[in-house]
């Protein structure tokens, strides 16, 4: 029998809501219909919907709270699975913390130096998910999640299970529990003791974002990866692009590192800026810019 996977009655546990544009999922804010997304209301509801989307062939995306991503302009047709709730409370013993991938990173990281803990302070004002942090091996200020996850619960073939994290699963802005080769169910970090000092290094932490960094307008951060020996932003910069624009995107003017959505850009504005960003970088410097945002 041929199911066409668009009439699939699906269970309440999915929480699918149909036609939501991906603006509003993605902190990018562009992006054309998303035909279902799915808020699961526990892990079995995640392991069911990957195994249902594998039965129907049923195309799969996961987000968290899209912080890192750019949505076409053309939408999704598929399911998305939008990974931005936690499931149950953080559990702390000792230094150990164990939370739910879906929980908020930067709240995670205020409540772990609240409890007297040190280790997330630097990774305070990274406006995604623990998943998406997990994913991206995301880092500033000298912290990084490689330093402090220790064990993952990941669903992958077919299996949830939990596994030590090894040197080199994470690598700059990479990691091996990323979709579709895996989903980041929940994660336990070591942390260490503050030593009195973790809540005034996370407040100087948000205090140089506020200044360096355009949070007052739309964007995924970063657009590009560090090259290395480089800093992406000063090779723009001296490239002359600061502030340069198509259609409603454009190079930060506080920061050239940022592709911003400065005036109604649409995904095809962005990804434009971004290739005459590379191109010309390339032309003057020598130097590829690898494009740190992933694309849905
Ligand atoms: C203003 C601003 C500042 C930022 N500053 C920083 C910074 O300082 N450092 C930094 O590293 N990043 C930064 N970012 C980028 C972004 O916030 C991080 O990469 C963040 O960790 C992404 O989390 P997310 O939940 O939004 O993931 P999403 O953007 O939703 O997803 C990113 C990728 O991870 C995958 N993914 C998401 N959840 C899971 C999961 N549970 N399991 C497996 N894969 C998953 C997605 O499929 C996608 O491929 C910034 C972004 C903005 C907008």
């Amino acid at each position: 029998m041929n199911v066409n996977w668009r009439n699939l009655e699906l269970p309440e546990s999915f929480g699918a809501e149909r036609n939501i544009p991906l603006s509003e999922l993605t902190s990018f804010r562009v992006g054309g219909p998303a035909r279902v997304v799915l808020h699961p209301r526990s892990y079995e509801a995640i392991a069911e919907i990957v195994s249902l989307a594998k039965q129907y062939g049923v195309p799969l995306a996961l987000l968290g709270r899209g912080t890192n991503v750019l949505a076409s302009d053309r939408g999704y047709d598929g399911w998305i699975i939008r990974f931005d709730t936690p499931l149950h409370e953080p559990v702390c013993h000792g230094t150990s913390v164990t939370v739910c991938c879906g929980t908020s990173m930067t709240s995670l990281a205020r409540e772990t130096v609240r409890k007297g803990l040190s280790g997330m302070e630097c990774l305070c004002g990274i406006p995604g998910t623990v998943g998406g942090a997990c994913a991206m091996n995301a880092g500033a200020y000298g912290g990084e999640i490689r330093q402090i996850l220790k064990r993952i619960r990941i669903l992958k073939d077919g299996r949830d299970e939990w596994i030590d994290v090894k040197d080199g699963d994470l690598g700059y802005r990479r990691s091996v529990f990323s979709f579709p080769d895996a989903i980041a169910l929940e994660a336990a970090f070591e942390l260490k003791e503050d030593d009195g000092t973790a809540a005034e290094t996370m407040l100087r932490c948000m205090e140089k974002r506020k200044e360096k960094q355009p949070l007052d307008v739309p964007s995924a951060g970063s657009t590009f990866k560090r090259p290395e020996g480089y800093f992406a932003g000063a090779l723009i910069e001296q490239c002359g692009l600061k502030g340069f624009s198509i259609g409603g995107a454009q190079v930060s003017p506080k920061h050239a590192g940022f592709i911003v959505n400065a005036n109604r850009a649409t995904e095809a504005d962005i990804s434009a800026l971004i290739e005459h960003v590379r191109r010309v970088v390339k032309e003057q410097t020598g130097v590829t810019l690898e494009p740190e945002v992933k694309r849905i």
